[in-house]
C-alpha cells in the first residue's frame, strides 16, 4: 500500500531535522560527522549577549570551545553559512585567527566548534588594571596590535571577510603566547541577523559612520580600524575611553557629534610612546575617509616595532594566568581532563 502523504511529509521533516542537527568537524585534517551527542560538556567558559561558550570534549578526545548562539536564519541561509564556514575551516595559514572546527544547527541554536584558548583580552586587562593595579607593558600591546591587524588583513585579503565586531572580548590569548581574533564569519552573521530582528542596544565599539543614520552605507574595513583604536585605548589605559552611556541616543550624540577619544604621551598618570599614541589616534580619526586601511597601518612605526621585538608573550601571559588562577578569577581552560 502506498504511504499516506502526511506520513511521507512527517518522515521527510524528521529526516531534514536529523540532517540539520548533524555537522562536519575538521580536526587536524581528519573529517568527522558529528551531532551534539558526540560532545561532552566540561563547563561554561563565558557568556555573551547572544549566547554561551562552553568547554567541551569531542568523543575522539579533542577538547574545544563550543559557542552556542541563537539562530534566526532560515534553512537556505544555514546552508550558506555552513559553506562559508568550510572556507574558514580549510584555511589555517594565519596564526592570528582562531581555528574553526565545524558547526551544526540544532533546535534553533547554532553550535560553533573552535579552538580553545585560555582567556580573552577583556578579562585579562581588567584583572591586571583593576585587581593588580598594574599595566600591560607596551611591548605586549605591540604584539597584540600586530596580531590583530594581521588577522584583520588576512580575513579581508584572503577570505573576503570584514570582522565587524572588533573588541577586547574577541581577542583571545593562550599561554603558549598565541594572540588570536575570534567571532568573525558565521558568528558575526548570526549576531547580525539577531540584531536585525531586535534592537541590539549600544554597540560601544562601533564607528561614527556606522552609528549615524545619515551616513549609513556599506561596511568598510575602516569601521573595524575605529573599533581597533577604541579597543587598544581601552586595554592600554585600563578604561573604556568614553564615559558610560545611559542610552543609544547618548552614544549617538557623543560618538557622532563629539570629539574622538585622543591618547596622549602622558595620559591619566601613565606614559605612552609617541609611536603608540600615533597609532591609536590614527585609528580614531572620526572621518573614515582619512582613516587608513590595513596596508598603511601595517607600515606604521608601532607595528614595525612590534614585529621586530623579541618580547616573550608566552612568559607574560602564563605569569598573569597563573596569578588569575590563584585569585580564583579563571582556570586554565586549555588543561586537558585527566586521563581515565
Ligand atoms: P558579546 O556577546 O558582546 O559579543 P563576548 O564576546 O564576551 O560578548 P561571547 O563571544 O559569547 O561574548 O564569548 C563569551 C566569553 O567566552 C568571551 O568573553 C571569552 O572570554 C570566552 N571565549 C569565547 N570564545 C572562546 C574560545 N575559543 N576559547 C576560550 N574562551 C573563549
Ligand atoms: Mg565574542
Amino acid at each position: 500500500m502506498a504511504e499516506r502523504p502526511s506520513n511521507l511529509f512527517a518522515e521527510r521533516t524528521r529526516e531534514r531535522i536529523k540532517q540539520q542537527a548533524c555537522g562536519k568537524l575538521l580536526i587536524d585534517e581528519e573529517c568527522y560527522h558529528f551531532t551534539s551527542d558526540d560532545l561532552t560538556d566540561l563547563g561554561e567558559i563565558g557568556r555573551g549577549a547572544f549566547g554561551t561558550v562552553n568547554k567541551m570534549i569531542f568523543k575522539e578526545g579533542k577538547v574545544m570551545a563550543v559557542k552556542r548562539i541563537r539562530s534566526t536564519v532560515d534553512e537556505k541561509e544555514q546552508k550558506q553559512l555552513l559553506m562559508d564556514l568550510e572556507v574558514v575551516m580549510n584555511s589555517n595559514e594565519c596564526p592570528y585567527i582562531v581555528q574553526f572546527y565545524g558547526a551544526l544547527f540544532k533546535e534553533g541554536d547554532c553550535w560553533i566548534c573552535m579552538e580553545l584558548m585560555d582567556t580573552s583580552l577583556d578579562k585579562f586587562y581588567k584583572y591586571i588594571y583593576e585587581r593588580k593595579q598594574q599595566r600591560i607593558p607596551e611591548s605586549i600591546l605591540a604584539k597584540i596590535t600586530v596580531a590583530t591587524v594581521q588577522a584583520l588583513n588576512y580575513l579581508k585579503e584572503e577570505l573576503s571577510i570584514i570582522h565587524r565586531d572588533v573588541k577586547p572580548s574577541n581577542i583571545l590569548l593562550h599561554r603558549r603566547g598565541d594572540i588570536k581574533l575570534c567571532d568573525f564569519g558565521i558568528c558575526g552573521k548570526l549576531v547580525d541577523s539577531i540584531a536585525e530582528t531586535k534592537d541590539a542596544g549600544c554597540r560601544p565599539y562601533m564607528a561614527p559612520e556606522r552609528i549615524d543614520p545619515e551616513r549609513a552605507k556599506g561596511y568598510d574595513v575602516r569601521s573595524d580600524v575605529w573599533s581597533l583604536g577604541i579597543t587598544l585605548m581601552e586595554v592600554a589605559t585600563g578604561l573604556f575611553p568614553y564615559p558610560k552611556w545611559d542610552s543609544v541616543f547618548e552614544q549617538l550624540y557623543q560618538v557622532v557629534k563629539g570629539d574622538p577619544p585622543r591618547l596622549q604621551t602622558s595620559y591619566n598618570g601613565m606614559e605612552f610612546s609617541q609611536e603608540f599614541v600615533d597609532f591609536v589616534n590614527t585609528c580614531l580619526n572620526k572621518d573614515e575617509r582619512e582613516r587608513p586601511k590595513y596596508g598603511p597601518l601595517l607600515e606604521m612605526p608601532f607595528i614595525l616595532r612590534g614585529q621586530r621585538s623579541h618580547t616573550d608573550v608566552a612568559v607574560y601571559v602564563t605569569d598573569i594566568l597563573e596569578k588569575m588562577v590563584k585569585d580564583g578569577i579563571t582556570e586554565f581552560t586549555t588543561n586537558q581532563p585527566a586521563e581515565s
